[in-house]
C-alpha cells in the first residue's frame, strides 16, 4: 500500500483519477467490461469515462455529444463507482486530450491522474496532438487486446524507454510519467458494428445495455449510420 492508499475489506483504494477517453458512439459491453477491470486492477477512487466532444481526427462523430452523455449516464446509472466527465463535450472547438489533462491536472494537484487508452490508439501516439505532454501530465495504461500488437513508432518508444512499470499499482506511486500494459478480457465489440446493425435494421441486443439500446430506439439514433468506419482520437 502506498501513502495515496486507503484499505477497505481485501481492496485498497487509491486517491488518484483515473480518465477512459473514448467517443462512446455508442458505448458498448467492451467499453464497460475493459474500463470494470481496470478500475478493479487499479483501485482508484475515481474512474471516468470521458466522451469526446469534436475528435480532431474524425469527420464528425455519429451521435451528437448530448446523446452520447446521455448514454453513457443511462450505461453507468447502476454502477457508483464509475461516472462521465463532460468536460470535453462542455468545451466548443476540437478536443484535445493535451487540454484536458492539463485541465484534470489543475483538479488533481498533485494526486496520480492515469489515461486508459486501448493499444489501437496507443500505437497511434504520435498522432495526438501535443502527444509528449500527455505523459507529463498523466501516466498511461494501455489496455491491451489480442488483435491489437503493439506498434510504437521509434521516437514513442524513444520516449516511453525508462518509464514502463509492470505493476499497474505502481502509478499510484506518482502523479504522472509512467507506462503500463493492463490486458483486458476481449469481447469483439465495436460502436461501428452496433452502428452498422442499427442502420441496416438488425438488433444488436446484448452488445450493449438495454437501457441504451432502448435510448437509441427513441431517439432514432443511427438509421443513417451504414458505411463509415471510425477511428481512434489521435
Ligand atoms: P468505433 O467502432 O466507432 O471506432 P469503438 O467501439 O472502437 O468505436 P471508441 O469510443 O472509439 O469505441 O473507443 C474508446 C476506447 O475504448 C478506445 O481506447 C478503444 O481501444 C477501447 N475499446 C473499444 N472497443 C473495445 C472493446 N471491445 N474492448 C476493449 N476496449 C475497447
Amino acid at each position: 500500500m502506498t501513502d495515496h492508499g486507503k484499505r477497505s475489506g481485501d481492496a485498497a483504494t487509491h486517491h488518484a483519477i483515473a480518465i477512459f477517453g473514448g467517443t462512446f458512439d455508442p458505448v458498448h459491453y467492451g467499453h464497460l467490461r475493459a474500463a470494470a477491470e481496470v478500475a478493479e486492477r487499479l483501485g482508484v477512487s475515481d474512474f471516468r469515462l470521458l466522451p469526446a466532444g469534436q475528435p480532431p481526427h474524425r469527420d464528425s462523430t455519429w451521435a451528437p455529444p448530448r446523446h452520447r452523455m446521455a448514454m453513457l449516464e443511462l450505461a453507468l446509472a447502476p454502477h457508483a463507482d464509475l461516472s462521465v466527465d463532460d468536460r470535453e463535450v462542455q468545451r466548443s472547438g476540437p478536443s484535445y486530450m493535451a487540454d484536458t489533462l492539463a485541465s484534470i491536472r489543475e483538479q488533481a494537484g498533485e494526486l496520480p491522474v492515469v489515461l486508459c487508452l486501448g493499444q489501437d490508439a496507443a500505437n497511434q501516439l504520435d498522432r495526438w496532438h501535443e502527444w509528449t505532454r500527455l505523459i507529463e501530465r498523466a501516466h498511461l495504461l494501455v489496455m491491451t487486446r489480442p488483435e491489437s500488437e503493439p506498434e510504437y513508432s521509434d521516437e514513442v518508444a524513444r520516449v516511453l524507454a525508462g518509464r514502463w512499470v509492470e505493476d499497474p499499482r505502481a502509478l499510484m506511486d506518482a502523479p504522472a510519467g509512467r507506462i503500463c500494459n493492463v490486458d483486458v478480457t476481449c469481447l469483439a465489440i465495436s460502436s461501428t458494428d452496433i452502428r452498422n446493425q442499427l442502420a441496416r435494421g438488425r438488433d444488436p441486443r446484448f452488445l450493449l445495455p438495454s437501457t441504451v439500446l432502448a435510448y437509441i430506439r427513441k431517439h432514432g439514433l443511427y438509421r443513417d449510420a451504414c458505411g463509415r468506419a471510425a477511428s481512434p482520437e489521435a
